[in-house]
């Protein structure tokens, strides 16, 4: 096996690893192989083995509690770090995680997600990269490289076909050995190989009818095998589903979370009858046991002693600023604030930022910069900011403000949360901070029937105010002293992260008067008992009707010098669990988008989104910038984009369509349970869309920036073994900017042994330039991105001939061209 070096020398040799092994009993090494709870790997006192804790990424590490009173750095949504199209800024996004960590005592994290945008609709879209598989492997393996520089072990995830969300435990993903080698498999590969990583986890689906954590070629044959990979591969939650099957054929080593109902006592039996060989579980003990090591908790090792570095907020906010998508402007942008004197606001994710996507993913951020925040800050004194919702989109109701919201027992912001046994016993009260909660196993009191909330709340403005209440199940709701019966209960069967995510909302009119409090007690209850349990509270002042909010935007609108318009998706629209249904804004952001762009002609239009939507009024807007989900300092990073304090840096990586129905490939539907992947065999993305007629919104690569470029020559040297393509790039603006210079090859015919062969990318770097300045930038293709898999030999093979590769802005603003011969 190939052997590693950690930067805290935590490298064991596999002899030591095989020595240890041999001392253990066969109940130790089965206690290895399961979780110990839902967030760690068990101790060995008896040869020096302590606990290793794992914990969600990738826009964060959230530790082992979900819970707002243990906070993370939050960081842009992974969509957002692909748009950088910059290795480096994930290396650093990496690094950051990674010592955060560490700081959390915590060992593995469970990121990058590396599934590609094979829909738009899918749910954990804006959780991965890039519709290119190239694009993908080069920001993952860059993330990974630096998470682990941390001494912190990255978990590439969902080894593999996971493209989609409905029904993931169980739909089959069809892929063709062509496909999956050169699109599915890519960022896999490279991250094991040149990456390094320590940890893959296995997904839920199944790939070709064997479900991914029993499949014994994907994760034998090609992942242990034939690419050498010394780590553990760890299941996803609850995906092991077997004891035979998942522990001998499939390569998982570590079921998660644990007790597991299969492993554990039925494995046990399984290997003394011999229908499980024990080597299969000494090879996997070996890797816990080098993954241990690797991570310092085994014997004389350390863990790192990684920490935050103090820079680490200013750092996310030039990230997300730099991340963002410039996707039109005729002009107005950037912002010049001496030059105005109103700025009109709107927008409901204007008032209430979307910083980051749902599911297991999310963080608890200790502050959100606020749109209004960042732009007050940049824009100064002397600029007045109206702020106005103009169309209420929102599902759930914002949670309870701090400000009026306090717990009845100790009289401090936020409420009070109880847990009681059958007969009424209050077996734990805490107080918390947040208005949206959610419990684990490891969290609620074992004996717990009703999660009970109790909060005093003071309106601010009399009328009819609106509280919603969010959860999946039965709710006892008394509001001073009135009680009533919500159900809540969900259908059997739907996806658990869906009901954490997207619970039901129910509403309640509570007619206050401002300053008189109003007391709120909620009892929870799931059946006989809890499993995990996801609460929420909102409430809003009284509303104007629809009709009246949006006239009141526009009028702000038209009394300013400039509208930003902010619409968006959430973390109940996009998220982990489901997938979207539709690439429409919520309810009527488009409507709201035209009429302020008809009253005020210099409206910019900022889209806080992690995927795509449909954008049906962008020609009649004066600008538009593609915020993503920006993590905690989005706010600041959007204003410094606005006012150009910062290059709007981003290019898409990934299509985005005007209409859903030219989307290649749209439907995230199942055809007796099964996806077929060989409709587009190895053309997901903008190969597809090559083959087609419709012409996207705006290409793959596309964005923006506040300067101008001219493409003057491009020189390419090499052969199959790999080719080094020098481009030469004049900025001819008048300010400073950041390109990105991105290269295609092309074939002759556009087919390829047999295949359709479309446009691919082959390489890509980036070039910040002085203006005036004219810069040569150099592009490494390897040998591996220009072969293709030829199925009939099982391996990877050049096709020779000529080929011309195709350099640019994005797809849709080529510039220059040169034959090569491979
Ligand atoms: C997700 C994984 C995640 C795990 C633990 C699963 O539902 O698919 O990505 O790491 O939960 O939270």
């Amino acid at each position: 096996m190939a052997s590693h070096t950690t930067p805290t020398g935590n490298e064991p040799t596999d002899e030591e690893l095989r020595a240890l092994v041999a001392e253990l009993t066969l109940d130790e090494k089965l206690s290895l192989v399961v979780g110990e709870d839902f967030w760690s790997l068990p101790a060995l006192p008896r040869i020096g083995l302590r606990k290793l804790r794992v914990s969600d990424g990738p826009v964060g590490v959230r530790g082992v509690t979900w819970d707002e009173r243990d906070t993370s750095l939050l960081f842009p949504s992974p969509t957002a770090l692909a748009a950088a199209w910059d290795p480096e800024v994930t290396r650093k996004a990496g690094a950051i995680m990674g010592a955060q960590t560490r700081d959390k005592d915590i060992h593995v994290l469970l990121a990058p997600t590396v599934n590609l945008h094979r829909s738009p609709l899918g749910g954990r879209h804006f959780e991965c990269y890039s519709e290119d598989p190239l694009l993908t492997a080069k920001i993952a393996t860059a993330f990974i490289e630096g998470v682990q520089s941390a001494g912190v072990g990255a978990t590439i995830k969902h080894f593999v076909g996971n493209e989609t969300e409905d029904d993931r435990m169980s739909y089959d993903s069809r892929i063709d050995e062509r496909s999956l080698r050169e699109v599915y498999l890519v960022p896999f590969e490279e991250a094991v190989r040149s990456g390094r990583v320590w940890l893959v986890m296995s997904a839920y689906n199944q790939v070709n009818g064997q479900t991914m954590t029993e499949n014994q070629r994907l994760v034998h044959g090609v992942l242990k095998d034939e690419w050498d990979f010394d780590g553990v591969v760890i299941s996803d939650w609850m995906a092991v589903r077997s004891t035979e099957a998942a522990a001998d054929g499939g390569g998982t080593d570590i079921a998660m979370p644990g007790p597991t109902k299969v492993w554990g006592e039925p494995l046990l039996a399984a290997v003394r009858e011999g229908r499980v060989p024990e080597s299969r579980i000494d090879e996997r003990v070996e890797r816990i046991l080098r993954l241990a090591a690797r991570v310092g908790v085994l014997g004389d090792r350390k863990p790192s002693t990684a920490t935050t570095p103090g820079d680490a907020v200013a750092t996310l906010r030039a990230i997300s600023a730099q991340a963002m998508v410039l996707l039109g402007n005729d002009g107005t942008l950037p912002l010049d604030p001496s030059a105005l004197s109103r700025v009109a606001l709107i927008g409901a994710n204007a008032l209430r930022l979307s910083a980051q996507g749902g599911g297991s993913a999310h963080v608890n951020p200790s502050h959100v910069t606020s749109i209004p925040e960042g732009l007050r800050a940049a824009l100064g004194g002397n600029v007045e900011l109206t702020l106005t919702e103009g169309a209420f989109t929102h599902r759930a109701l914002a949670d309870l403000a701090p400000d009026t919201a306090v717990d009845p027992v100790d009289g401090e912001p936020g409420l009070r949360a109880e847990f009681l046994d059958a007969d009424g016993n209050v077996l734990k009260s805490e107080h918390r901070l947040g208005s949206s909660l959610m419990f684990w196993p490891d969290n609620i009191p074992e004996g717990s029937t009703v999660i009970r909330l109790r909060v005093r709340i003071t309106p601010t403005v009399t009328g009819t105010n609106i509280m919603d209440v969010r959860g999946a199940g039965r709710f006892e709701l008394t509001i001073d002293g009135v009680r009533s019966v919500v159900d809540s209960t969900p259908p059997e069967g739907t996806d658990v992260i869906e009901l954490i995510m997207r619970p039901e909302a129910k509403r309640i009119e509570i007619e206050a008067t401002a300053g008189t409090p109003v007391d709120v007690s909620l009892d929870f209850s799931q059946g006989s008992r809890f499993f995990m349990a996801a609460l929420g509270l909102g409430w809003s002042n009284p509303r104007r009707s629809d009709d009246d909010e949006l006239d009141a935007a526009v009028e702000a609108a038209r009394a300013a010098d400039v509208a930003v318009v902010v619409v968006g998706t959430t973390d109940d629209i996009e998220s982990e669990g489901f997938d979207r249904k539709d690439l429409a804004l919520p309810g009527r952001s488009d409507e709201l988008v035209r009429r302020v762009a008809a009253a005020n002609p210099k409206t910019v239009v900022v889209v806080n989104a992690g995927s795509p939507v449909l954008m049906p009024w962008r020609d009649e807007v004066a600008a538009v910038v593609w915020a993503w989900l920006p993590g905690q300092e989005g706010g600041a990073a959007l204003a410094d984009v606005l006012t150009g304090t910062v290059e709007p840096g981003g290019r898409l990586p990934t299509t985005y369509p005007a209409a859903e129905a030219d989307v290649p490939v749209y439907s995230t539907a199942r055809v007796d349970n099964r996806h077929d992947y060989s409709v587009q065999s190895s053309n997901i993305g903008y190969r597809a869309w090559a083959l087609g007629d419709a012409a996207p919104a705006y290409p793959f690569g596309h964005g923006l920036g506040y300067t101008s470029w001219e493409y003057t020559d491009v020189a390419v040297k090499g052969d199959a073994t790999g080719l080094t393509v020098e481009v030469t790039v004049a900025n001819t603006g008048d300010r400073a900017g950041r390109e990105v210079v991105q290269v295609y090859l092309e074939t002759a015919d556009g087919t390829l042994m047999g295949r359709q062969e479309p446009i691919r990318l082959v390489g890509f770097a980036k070039l910040d330039a002085e203006a005036g300045s004219t810069s040569t930038v150099t592009v490494e293709i390897d040998a591996r991105t220009l072969a293709r898999w030829d199925e009939q030999g099982a391996a990877w093979t050049t096709v020779a001939g000529t080929y011309t590769l195709r350099v640019g802005r994005s797809l849709g603003d080529l510039r220059l061209s040169a034959d090569v011969a491979l």
